[in-house]
Order: C-alpha cells, then structure tokens, then sequence
C-alpha cells in the first residue's frame, strides 16, 4: 500500500462516477488476494506487492473511466486476469488500482458462419470452450494453465499453447479486440477496420504491438477469436528413450516432417524424467530404465489422424524409440493442465521431502542450440544448490512452438521452498535468472518465448536482447501513457520518464 488514506478516499470518491459501491474493493482481504501470483516471492516481502484498492469493472465504457480517472490524479493502474503469468506482470509495484477484468466474462457473438467469437476478456478458456463445444466447435489457446488463465492475460502476455504448432498461438488466434489506452482513448485494434480480419496490409500492425506488452500499454476489454471443428481425434503417443540424445533426434525429425495435424511435439529430458518418478503424484509408473521421453500431438478428423499417426510411429521408431502405450500416452497428455497447478513437494541436497512452489524459466531456442542450452542451465541450478537446500532441479521440457521445428519454448522447472526465502536466498536466485537468461541470448534465443521477461533478474537483460528496440519501446511508452499511470516499474519502462539524454 503506497497511498495516504486521504489520497485513497479522494480516488474511491472519484471512482464512484463510474462504477457502483460494489465495483470498488478496498478491504485488506480483496487487496491482499489480488496481490498473489504462481511466481514464488519471500514470504515476509509480500506486502510490498499490495494493491490500494481494486476495481471489478464490467464493460469497456467503465474501464475507460477508470483510466482517465487515474491519468488525471496520476495513480497507478495495474490489470490482473488469471493472475497465473510468472513475470510478475499482475503484481503492483507502486500500489495504486488494480483493475481484475474477470466480470467482462460474457460471451458477446458467436458468429457460426464467419467462425469467430467475441467475448469480454475476462473470460476463462475452459468456460468458453464448454459453451462452444454445443455448437461443435472450439478456441485452440491451450496453455498448461487452461483451466485458470483468461483471454485478456493471454493478449496482456502474448500467450503460448501447447497444440501451437498446428493452430498457432494466442497472437494468431485473436483476431482484433477492444484496447483501452492509458489516457482512456478507446481503440480496436486489428487487421482492418472490421473485427473479423485475419490479414491487412493496410498500415502499421498495431495489434500485435497491443500483445504481450504486461499491461504497461493499457486495457484489452473485448476481443474476436477464431474458431476452429473441435477436433474428433487427439493422438498423442508416448516414447521412451535410453538417453536424452536419441531423444533429441527423434523430437527433431518429428518436427521437420511436416505433417498437417501435428500439433506439437514434447521433449522431456532426464531431469525431468527422474524428479516425475520421484516427486509428481500424476506420475504414471514406466519402466525403470526410461530416462527420456518425448510425446507429439495431433488432432484433427479421425481420417486424417490416423494415418498421420502412423506416419510419426514410423520415424519414432526409425530413431530408436519404445511406445508406452495407450494408457500412459492417453493420462500423461490429459494431465498437461494440473501438473504444476497443485501443492507440490521437492528434496533438499540430502534428499529430505520438503513442500515447495513450483517456479519455471522459459527461452525461445533453435532446435540446434537444445542441448548445449540444457546443460548450462542445469548447471546453474546446481551451482544454486551447492549453496542453499532452497531450490531443488525438476528437469526440462523443450516444446515445438512452430510447425517446421524451427525454434522450441524451452522451459527449466526450479522448486523453491518458498518459505524459507530469505533475503540472501532471493538474490541468489535473481542472479541465476540474470545468468539463464544470459545463457538464452548467448544462444541466439529470447530470454522468454512464453511468460514475458519483466521479473528481477532476467529484466536487466531486456535492453540487451532488444537493441535499439528498447528504445523504441521507451518513446513509446511515455507517448501513449504520458504520466506512467499503467503498470509502472515493469520492463524498466520507468527509464522513458527520466529527464536527461538517453546513452
Ligand atoms: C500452472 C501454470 C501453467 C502455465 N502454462 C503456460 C503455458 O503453457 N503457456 C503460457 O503462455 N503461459 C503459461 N503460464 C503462464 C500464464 O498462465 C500465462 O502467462 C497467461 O497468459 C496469463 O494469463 P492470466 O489471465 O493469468 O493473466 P494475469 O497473470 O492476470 O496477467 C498477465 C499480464 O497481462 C496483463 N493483463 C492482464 N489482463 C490484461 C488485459 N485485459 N489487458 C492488458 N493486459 C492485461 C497483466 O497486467 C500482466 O502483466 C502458466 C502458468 C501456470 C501457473
């Protein structure tokens, strides 16, 4: 909490011209909850992260005067859906409002003959995807966090999905939406003056620069989704591997074949291997000698499905691969949405059982540097265990995210016994967040290709990846929020506001 209590009272008597009593939350219970996310932080810090007050605005014309109301007395606005993303982008910095869109729930059109949706975006993909599924049909955003993450969060981040590589991701499945700048401007942005575009020549490509900017650029309060046949078969085999190289090959080969209904191809390394038969309690029991695995997905019409399935059986095999049949193929890919979502336990260096959150760095990589990416970050997290039994190593995943095999999200799970994070121990780990993001971009990656890169650590490194794109974003940034009013303190975007000459 930054505000004075005056100053509190002055913006809940200003808010009142715009939405009801029951739109504006100020109680410690309702701010506290809205300053919680996944991302472990020390426990004894988390005051520093509480919102003054919070708003539930219910329409675009509300979140627009709640903007222009902050804009005028200069308080900070912080948008939170899911409040799932791991960078830190919902949690306020400097206190002030945050605005939870969550009651912008409705479904407002469904356009069966176009194929689109348009929804407010605090709806929850999983609802929106019961409803569709009446009509045949559904939204194909499919991150690991399905079931609590929203549409807005997903444009906020520029989400990424798991069946990305045959539908795309969050940046190719919405279509155009409702963008409430800082200033409370309101604007649609998109190919094209409609809403239902999927390609435009016409101008700049303004709504991807409205994605993935973590709520620093303003509100996304209604947005048009392409639909897709909801799918009749899903295929998703599972293979074993005596070692993580002969995996490696295979996940590539799968990839490049360029099969229509592949949907994505997982690679999980031996770390992962060996803390899944350890610690995870969806763990479905393999044989002992299996060290690596990779799953590909497809969907699709049972017709094209299947023999397209058999098409990858036969390069799996080609590489050495073992089938581990239809039940752990079938419950493995089914519990891709719970495995990081529930309590969860990890191992100090003497092996003691010890309850920890689960925390998870992601690169976008060439398939060619996967390996040599590995090891570096697995090395990190050793070089944090030989000092504190805070963090434990839970393995890797390499995920396609295009559909030639082009790059992988690449993603290293760390348990923190977040409880036990102290001050030394916290900056322990923003110097190893500092390090694996450096490891990315000495890898010709990008620090992030799923979560965004605005936490401590990985942050300072931001700059160094962008180039003169950094700079870029800081004239934007003071030209559509000229007084800093949305998310300040994230991405170093406070810098645009610091008088002098830039270096
Ligand atoms: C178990 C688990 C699994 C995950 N798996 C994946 C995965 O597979 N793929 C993936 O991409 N991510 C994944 N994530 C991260 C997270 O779910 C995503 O980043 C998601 O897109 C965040 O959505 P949210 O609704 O929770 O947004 P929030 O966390 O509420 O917000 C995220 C950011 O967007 C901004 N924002 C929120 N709403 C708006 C809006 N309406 N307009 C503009 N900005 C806004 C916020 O200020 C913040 O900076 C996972 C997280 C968890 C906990």
């Amino acid at each position: 909490m930054t505000l004075q209590a005056e100053r509190v009272d002055e913006v809940v008597a200003a808010l009142r011209t715009v939405l009801a009593d029951d739109q504006i939350l100020t109680s410690k219970t309702d701010r506290f909850n809205r300053a919680r996310v996944p991302a472990p932080f020390p426990v004894h810090r988390w005051a520093e992260r509480v919102p003054d007050l919070a708003v539930l605005p219910t329409s675009t014309e509300q979140v627009a005067g709640v903007l222009r109301i902050a804009n005028d007395l200069r308080i900070p606005v912080v948008p939170r859906d899911g409040g799932t993303g791991l960078t830190d982008g919902a949690v306020p910095l400097h206190g002030g409002i945050l605005l939870d869109v969550k009651r912008m729930n409705r479904i407002k059109e469904l356009d069966l003959d176009n194929r689109t949706v348009t929804v407010g975006t605090g709806i929850n993909m999983l609802k929106l995807n019961e409803e569709l599924a009446r009509h045949g049909l559904f939204y194909p955003d499919d991150p690991a966090s399905y079931p609590c993450s929203l549409v807005g969060g997903r444009i906020g981040t520029s989400g990424w999905s798991l069946i990305g590589s045959r539908y795309g991701h969050t940046r190719d499945l919405v279509l155009s939406f409702d963008h409430v700048l800082p200033t409370g401007e309101v604007l649609h942005v998109g190919d094209g003056i409609g809403h239902k575009i999927s390609k435009s020549s016409s101008g700049y490509q303004l709504k991807h620069l409205f994605m993935g900017h973590q709520g620093t650029l303003g509100v996304a309060t209604e947005a048009t989704l392409k639909l897709y046949p909801k799918p009749e078969a899903e295929l998703s085999p599972f293979w074993a591997f005596d070692d993580y190289d002969d995996a490696y090959r295979c996940v590539g080969a799968l990839a490049r074949a360029g099969v229509a209904t592949f949907a994505g191809a997982v690679l999980f390394d031996e770390w992962k291997v060996a803390y899944l038969r350890r610690d995870d309690e969806a763990y479905i029991p393999q044989p002992g000698d299996v060290r690596a695995l990779v799953c590909a997905v497809m969907y699709g019409y049972e017709d094209e499905v299947r023999p397209a399935g058999r098409r990858l059986f036969r390069i799996a095999k080609e590489h050495g691969a073992r089938y581990l049949g239809d039940e752990i193929s079938e419950g493995d890919w089914a519990a891709r949405h719970d495995r990081y979502a529930t309590p969860l336990h990890g191992r100090t260096k003497d092996g003691q059982v010890v309850p920890m959150s689960w925390h998870c760095e992601d690169a976008a990589v060439n398939y060619t540097n996967l390996p040599s990416l590995s090891r570096a970050w697995h090395e990190i997290v050793a070089g944090l265990r030989r000092q504190t039994d805070v963090f434990d190593d839970w393995g890797m995943f390499a995920y396609t995210s295009a559909d030639t095999g082009v790059d992988y999200l690449t993603e290293i799970d760390v348990g923190i016994w977040e409880q036990q994070l102290d001050d030394r121990a916290w900056e322990l780990w923003v110097r190893a967040k500092r390090d694996i993001a450096a490891v990315a971009l000495a890898h010709q990656g990008s620090i992030s290709a799923c979560h965004g890169s605005c936490r401590a650590g990985e942050v300072d490194l931001v700059p160094d990846e962008l180039g003169r794109g950094f700079d870029v974003m800081l004239d934007l940034k003071r030209t559509l929020d000229p007084h800093n009013i949305m998310n300040p303190g994230k991405y170093l975007l406070d810098r645009a506001y610091e008088t002098g000459e830039r270096p």
